[in-house]
This record gives C-alpha cells, structure tokens and sequence, in this order.
C-alpha cells in the first residue's frame, strides 16, 4: 500500500475522530476503511457555510503505485444539484465519493468544494457539511433516538423527532413496543433494511448538511416502504448537492446530471435527454435497462 497514515497511531488525529463523529460522518468511514486515512495538512482550514458547488479537475487516483482507479475526471456540479454516477460494477463510483470526502487524495489533479482545494481543508470541518445514506447503513447499539441524534449530537428530542417525520420514520418508530426508545442492536436486527434507510434519512435531515452522497439500495424493498424512502430522499435532497450511486431507472432520469464511469474514466457526462441523443454507451444501457424491466 501506499504512504496512508495510520490514524490509531496518532492522537491528533485521534482527536479529529472524536470531532468528525460530533459531525456525524466518521462512523461511516469507519465502515469504509479504519486504516487508511488522509491526515489534514498544517494549518488546513474550515469551510464554515457551504453553498455545495463540487468541482473535480482532471483527477487521477489509484490504490496502488501502479493502475490508476480513476483517471483524468473532470467535472463540476452546482449547489443543490443532484448528480447520479452510473457505470458498472469496479468502474469507479464508490471511489470517486470517496475522494469527494477526501477519504483519499487524487494523484493527480483536484477536487474543490466551494471553490476550495479539498486537500487544503481538514477532514472534519470537510465532513460536517455531508451525509451519508450507504446500503450498508451505520447503526450502532442504542435507542433509535440516539442513532438518529448522531447527526447532531446537540439536537432536543423534538428536533430529533422532527427530522424522522420529514425522513417519513417517525411512523413506524411509533409502531415499535418502545417508539423512539427501543434498543437497537448494531446490525440492526429487528428492523428491516428499508427501516435502516429511513434511520439514515432522518439522520442526514438532522445534520443538515449542504453535501449528500447515497448510494441507492440494491437489495429489494416492499413497495411501500420503497415510496417513503423516495420520498424521504427527496425531501433530504432538496436544496443540497447530492451525489447519487444510482441503481433505479427513475432516479438517474431526474438526476440534473448524469456520470458515466467505465474502467475508471469518465466516459459521458450529461442529462438523461443529453445523454439519449449522444447514442453512446448511456443509451445502450438505458435502451437494454427498459427491455429488461419490460420482461420483468
Ligand atoms: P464501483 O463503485 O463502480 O463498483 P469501485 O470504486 O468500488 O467501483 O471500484 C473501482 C476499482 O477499484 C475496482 O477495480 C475495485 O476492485 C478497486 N478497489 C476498490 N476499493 C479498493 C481498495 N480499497 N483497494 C484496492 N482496490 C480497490
């Protein structure tokens, strides 16, 4: 591997675990990798507002010395814009987010957030300004009310109350024996999948944060229950730049903008119309995606 920094080694960096999980995103990374972390450079700054505007500069990165993962990506998306990265499995879109959140830095190029070089601002001031809706959502052994309060350590029980409402949660939280006090175990056992995802809602809603980055579930969720993720997703999205790992048809259509990532490059970029009347490789996929759902 490369020349990662071992964060357990080092108690300032320590210290900057402790501050990213007051902002609410760190357990996430924790899930994503515990090793490998990008230390802040000296004297690297806070964003305090951030209006979302993500900017991506002919990036390069690679996990290994040799074999880039992503290669000269350019892109920019505006504040409140909601981008879906679409591709194959292993073309890149899991990386690119990371890099977003600077849980690596490129090899080459740069990513700015409001204009601002990523790599100049610390991780957890970096942080506070996004959430996280992952497949594998990031519950931990506590009440529901504490799960979801992690977005923002110092929200009131009505605040917390509040978000699982838009998050479309607090109805079936009242349903559970204990409502908002019921113990969850750290897998989540005793909830269902779509569960978590509205858990992971009302969290982001409660952080607040101008950046969203989902990576939409695969595994499949009753209808019901699929409606109010989407429509909880939407709510969450509104106003804030979301980057989306988009698996369903429909959200990559009401995308502003689409990526297509194959082998690591940035193949076509643009919206769904765009994209249909480019012919390329996203009208393949989208002409081959209705026959499949047409069959099924
Ligand atoms: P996607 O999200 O589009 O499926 P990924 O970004 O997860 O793609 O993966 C892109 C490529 O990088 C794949 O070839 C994958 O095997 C590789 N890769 C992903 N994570 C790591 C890692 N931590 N170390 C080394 N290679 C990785």
């Amino acid at each position: 591997a490369r020349q990662f920094t071992r964060p357990l080694n080092d108690l300032a960096n320590q210290w900057n675990t402790v501050l990213s999980a007051i902002a609410g995103a760190e357990r996430v990374f924790e899930v994503m990798d515990e090793d490998e972390e990008m230390k802040d450079e000296i004297g690297a700054e806070k964003l305090n507002h951030v209006e979302g505007a993500v900017r991506f500069e002919q990036v390069s990165f690679g996990y290994e010395e040799k074999g880039a993962t992503l290669q000269d990506i350019s892109f920019s998306a505006k504040p409140g814009e909601m981008v879906a990265l679409v591709g194959p499995t292993g073309a890149g879109k899991t990386t690119l987010i990371q890099l977003i959140s600077r849980f690596y830095n490129p090899d080459q190029g740069q990513i700015s957030v409001d204009g601002q070089d990523v790599t100049k601002i610390s991780r957890e001031s970096l942080r506070s300004h996004m959430s996280f809706v992952l497949q594998e959502s990031f519950l931990f052994e506590g009440t529901i009310r504490e799960n979801i309060r992690y977005g923002r350590l110092s929200a009131t029980d009505e605040e917390v109350e509040e978000a699982a409402k838009l998050a479309n949660a607090h109805s079936f939280i009242t349903r559970l024996k204990k409502g908002y006090d019921q113990v969850l175990s750290a897998d989540g056992s005793g909830i269902s999948q779509g569960q978590k995802q509205l858990l992971a809602i009302a969290r982001a809603m409660l952080a607040n944060p101008a950046i969203i980055v989902l990576d939409e579930a695969t595994s499949s969720i009753d209808t019901v229950t699929e409606i109010k993720i989407q429509e909880g997703l939407a709510r969450l999205m509104k106003g804030r730049t979301s980057f989306v790992i988009a698996h369903r048809l429909n959200t990559i259509r009401q995308a502003d903008k689409i990526l297509v990532l194959k082998d690591g490059r940035l193949i076509e970029q643009g919206s769904h119309d765009e994209l249909l009347d480019a012919e390329g490789f996203y009208s393949d996929l989208f002409h081959s995606q209705i026959k499949k759902e047409a069959m099924t």
